[in-house]
């Protein structure tokens, strides 16, 4: 099954319990504009790199198109489509003005040095930078970009276009970046961990946690957590993982991991691999990492009461029925990691207005919306007796589809 095979099938679980038309299905589920270029670029050592980039705009009804720019080796147009319809449910859940994009290179970033990532990513600029911009569609960080990459993207955007910051979110904070933006989507998925854990009357203290991934997301999530009492037992990355039951010094990690580049062989741990972290006995596991991580062979072994998609898309479909069977609760992807394209939204809005919010400013509006779209969800799981992820679903797709109902054809 495609990756987009799997997303529609959430997709079409939330269309059957709102009684969608197959028309409005298709419309709804059919990408806007799809864009494949090639992004040529000279190598150090004088060689031609020859690279393919994508953007997938799915759906503008609600406002300009929005989502992140991912560099993996793993990229393809299937994966951009997926998330791109992704985004277009996200940023209608927590009702932000957007619609859904995303794009991506294929391209193992490690392989490029800081010049050819440059001249990687002016390069893609040169090649979409007529279809991008602050009234169309405004790209962020995702896998394999950071600010500075999303600083490169404004400057060649301006050669083509003016100054206009608003272009592009994720920038960095000399250069029209948001206060609290790079912390925003690990925040995001810490203030409704805590919403959850509320709810089910579990105390944070009292509860362990396992974090797949350590990266801008995973990490800032769970220091987040680890800042609110929480024990995180274990930690996997790229590097390897570590274990520790009595819980791992977060602060101290991420210390660790500024100096050596991954969490392996953290003084005062066991080493874990990533099979072993997913199904290890915890009450919370967080997927911060790549999609799938979730499947068919490791789902009926998963020992967690509480999974948050802290990644886009970890769970394949087959996983999220044997988690629903076992009573198991799965906080999506949509809902769960919104908190990075929300700052975005305030980022672009004080990009707009010349005007600059102070971090405090940027954590309660933050703070509010991740709440506020949670308590929806819950209570439309609760009313209808769905999950979670089919409750965010026919949230977003509801205010999608009556936004192309509205606008009119
Ligand atoms: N890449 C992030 C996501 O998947 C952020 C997108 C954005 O800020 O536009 O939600």
């Amino acid at each position: 099954m495609s990756s987009f095979d799997a997303a529609r099938l959430y997709f079409e679980h939330a269309a059957e319990h709102m009684g969608l038309s197959q028309n409005m299905r298709t419309l709804l589920l059919t990408p806007e504009r799809t864009l494949k270029v090639q992004v040529a670029i000279e190598r150090d050592n004088g060689e031609i790199g020859t690279f393919i980039g994508y953007r997938v705009q799915h759906n503008s009804a609600r406002g300009p198109m929005k989502g992140g720019l991912r560099f993996h080796h793993e990229v393809d147009a299937d994966e951009v489509l997926t998330l791109a319809s992704l985004m277009t449910w996200k940023t209608a859940l927590v009702n932000i003005p957007y619609g859904g994009a995303k794009g991506g290179v294929t391209v193992n970033v490690h392989n490029l040095s800081h010049g050819e990532l440059e001249r990687l990513t002016r390069k893609f600029v040169d090649e979409i930078h007529d279809f991008i911009g602050p009234d169309k569609d405004i790209p962020a960080p995702d896998m394999g970009t950071d600010a500075q990459v999303m600083a490169w993207i404004m400057n060649q955007y301006s050669k083509f276009h003016g100054f206009n910051p608003a272009c592009v979110t994720g920038k960095p904070l000399e250069l029209h970046g948001a206060d609290g933006r790079k912390e925003a989507t690990g925040r995001g998925v810490g203030i409704c961990t805590l919403e959850v854990l509320r709810r089910k009357k579990m105390d944070v203290k009292e509860t362990t946690f396992a974090i797949q991934g350590f990266g801008n997301v995973g990490s800032h999530a769970a220091r987040f957590l680890h800042d609110h009492g929480a024990k995180i037992v274990g930690v996997t990355d790229a590097s390897g993982g570590v274990w520790n039951s009595d819980g791992l010094d977060i602060p101290v990690l991420q210390e660790y991991v500024e100096q050596e580049g991954g969490v392996a062989a953290f003084e005062g741990t066991h080493p874990v691999d990533n099979d072993e972290l997913l199904t290890s006995e915890v009450d919370v596991l967080i997927p911060a990492a790549i999609g799938g991580v979730l499947n068919v062979e490791n789902a009926p072994h998963v020992q967690a009461k509480v999974i948050i998609e802290a990644a886009n898309n970890p769970t394949v479909p087959e996983a999220d029925e044997s988690f629903a069977k076992r009573d198991i609760l799965v906080l999506p992807d949509i809902l769960a990691n919104a908190g990075g394209v929300t700052v975005s939204y305030f980022e672009w809005v004080q990009n707009r207005q010349h005007f600059r919010w102070d971090l405090e400013r940027v954590r309660k509006e933050l703070d509010r919306i991740m709440v506020e779209s949670l308590n929806k969800v819950w209570d439309i799981a609760e009313e209808k007796g769905v999950s979670l992820r089919t409750a965010s679903y026919i949230i977003g797709l509801g205010r999608v589809g009556r936004a192309t109902v509205l606008g009119g054809m």
